[in-house]
């Protein structure tokens, strides 16, 4: 039988690494963690409760109410995947908007609130066969992941990405505020204290910029399997 592994996906917003992940899961076999819509969870509970807006954060007032935050994964068969609940209610589709996009690195940022999701990270990822995308995945949740990839593509493909994504739901955004996000994400992640989002010494880089999603899930598949084996 073949070795189940822990594959660390890490990289930039929108560059595709859902799409890989589940595409992962569903070859191997493997539970998919998208830890993006557990810090984007807790930030929509931020809102919802007046903790945070685009000009304040009340850190304390969020941090007192951690315990009152509680987080599962239920997958849907339909989907395919495991959508987010929080407080037992389905927020799968509130946590995409562009406005929890716009808030979510600040509440990311804050060291109590990273504990506590990786602490749960960890956790799922006990008995390995897993595959989790996030920003510090391969460096802080599992630095002993067998696999590492680390993902990256241009700003405005990513851009495109998201705005088309955010479009197929129906809701109302501009290009540019959506490419503003995005820019925007990228330097509050990678410049916080804490787990800022760097590529891990061993993770394997790829830029898809240019490069179809079957190509490359042809390529890293060959890298799974070479660790499986
Ligand atoms: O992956 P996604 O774009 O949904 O992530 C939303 C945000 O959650 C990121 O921009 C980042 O601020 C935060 N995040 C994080 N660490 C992770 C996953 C996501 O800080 N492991």
């Amino acid at each position: 039988m073949n070795k189940k592994i822990i594959i660390a996906i890490d990289g930039f917003s929108s560059t595709g690494k859902s799409t890989i992940a589940k595409l992962l899961a569903e070859k191997y076999n493997y539970i998919y963690v998208d830890t993006g819509a557990m810090y984007r969870a807790v930030t929509l509970y931020a809102m919802n409760n007046n903790f945070v807006s685009k000009n304040h954060l009340d850190e304390k007032g969020l941090l007192l109410n951690l315990k009152n935050i509680s987080l599962s994964f239920k997958f849907n068969k339909d989907l395919g995947y495991a959508e987010m609940f929080l407080n037992r209610k389905n927020v799968e589709k509130e946590i995409r908007t562009l406005e929890v996009s716009q808030l979510v690195s600040k509440v990311a940022a804050i060291s109590d609130v990273r504990k506590k999701l990786v602490a749960e990270q960890k956790i799922m990822g006990k008995d390995k066969g897993i595959v989790m995308d996030g920003r510090d995945i391969g460096t802080v949740v599992f630095p002993e992941a067998e696999l590492k990839l680390f993902m990256i593509a241009s700003a405005d493909k990513r851009a495109t990405r998201r705005y088309k994504e955010l479009l197929d739901r129906g809701d109302k955004v501009s290009f540019k505020d959506v490419l503003f996000n995005v820019e925007e994400r990228d330097r509050l992640d990678s410049t916080r204290k804490d787990s800022p989002l760097i590529k891990a010494d061993n993770a394997i880089e790829f830029d898809n910029s240019d490069m179809g999603i079957e190509e490359q899930f042809d390529r890293i598949c060959a890298l799974v399997d070479r660790e499986i084996a």
